[in-house]
């Protein structure tokens, strides 16, 4: 059993710190939202993040964005001042990758950051991806409590390692699925049916995750987002919010990064247009808009 604080109760750190409760560590929670203070049955409720963290072997932040990772361990009263001396802090938060790299610099003990994906559904069934970012003796002794939230738990390299896997696989998703669904587009203008192109495609070069196992059309996957009306899944607004991070990290180092450009381009008009809590496969309804529309 490890002693455990845990900061931010959203829709992804409420599950995962239940999971670590039922994994039965000690846990102390904070969050800003008195409601998401009571999602967490069995943990003990602290006043502040400092408080939660005093005394910790592990502090764990999930949190909105990059801005709100800073305050949290830098900022006046953050954690950063209530940690015990060994302990191993752990953000899971998708943010920049330079943020990770500031606050793991700016920080006393060692820092991994560990963003996650597999959406709310992975977060309460425990089956979460983690990429992980800093030094490796730290995420020796933090891989047991990821497991306890996770299935794949991968050591990407130095800090800001997980965040950069993160940026890098949701800016490919992307692009891969604004490519199947244009592939979808054509095949209707013509006349080849949903399920001929899929039978071609899912087993020939043009594979890959966003058609052989999230297809945007309904039929030939039929546990794909299409299938009921593009509830998500994985919402449309937080491929706008990774995409940012993917173009914010092209900018700074130069990367080349035409398509991923281009995706944000067009993940940002699919929210802007009312797309914002779908599920990014429905970006299809958009592309079927015709040439000028896209
Ligand atoms: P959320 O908005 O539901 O939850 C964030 C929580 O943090 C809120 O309860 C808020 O009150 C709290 N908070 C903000 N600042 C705080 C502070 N200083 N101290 C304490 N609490 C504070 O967000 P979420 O959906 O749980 O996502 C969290 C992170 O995980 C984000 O970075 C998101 O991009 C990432 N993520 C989300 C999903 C998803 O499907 N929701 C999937 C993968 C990754």
């Amino acid at each position: 059993m490890a002693r455990i604080g845990f900061v931010g109760l959203g829709n992804m750190g409420a599950p995962m710190a239940r999971n670590l409760v039922k994994a039965g560590h000690d846990v102390a929670v904070f969050d800003l939202s008195s409601e998401a203070m009571t999602r967490v049955e069995g943990a003990r409720p602290a006043a502040s993040g400092a408080e939660a963290a005093r005394g910790a072997e592990f502090v764990i932040t999930m949190l909105p964005a990059g801005k709100h990772v800073r305050e949290a361990w830098l900022g006046t009263g953050g954690l950063a001042a209530a940690m015990g001396p060994d302990a191993v802090l752990l953000d899971c938060s998708t943010i920049d990758v330079a943020t990770a790299r500031e606050v793991a610099a700016a920080l006393p003990r060692p820092f991994l950051d560990a963003p996650v994906s597999g959406g709310v559904m992975g977060a309460e069934a425990g089956t979460l991806t983690f990429m992980v970012g800093g030094p490796a003796e730290a995420f020796a002794r933090a891989e047991p409590i990821l497991r306890t939230m996770g299935r794949t738990i991968v050591h990407c390299g130095e800090a800001g390692a997980g965040q950069a896997a993160k940026a890098c696989n949701n800016m490919l998703l992307a692009i891969s699925m604004i490519g199947t669904c244009e592939a979808f587009v054509l095949a209707e203008k013509l006349g080849l049916s949903h399920q001929a192109l899929f039978e071609v495609a899912s087993k020939s070069s043009g594979q890959c995750w966003s058609l052989n196992t999230y297809c945007p059309v309904p039929g030939p996957v039929p546990a794909s987002p299409a299938n009921r009306d593009y509830r998500p899944g994985f919402a449309a607004a937080l491929m706008v919010k990774d995409l940012g991070l993917a173009q914010q990290a092209a900018g700074e180092t130069g990367a080349a990064t035409p398509m991923g450009a281009r995706a944000l381009e067009l993940y940002r008009r699919f929210v802007e247009e009312g797309g914002a809590e779908t599920d990014f496969s429905g970006i299809i309804r958009m592309l079927r808009g015709g040439r000028e529309s896209a």
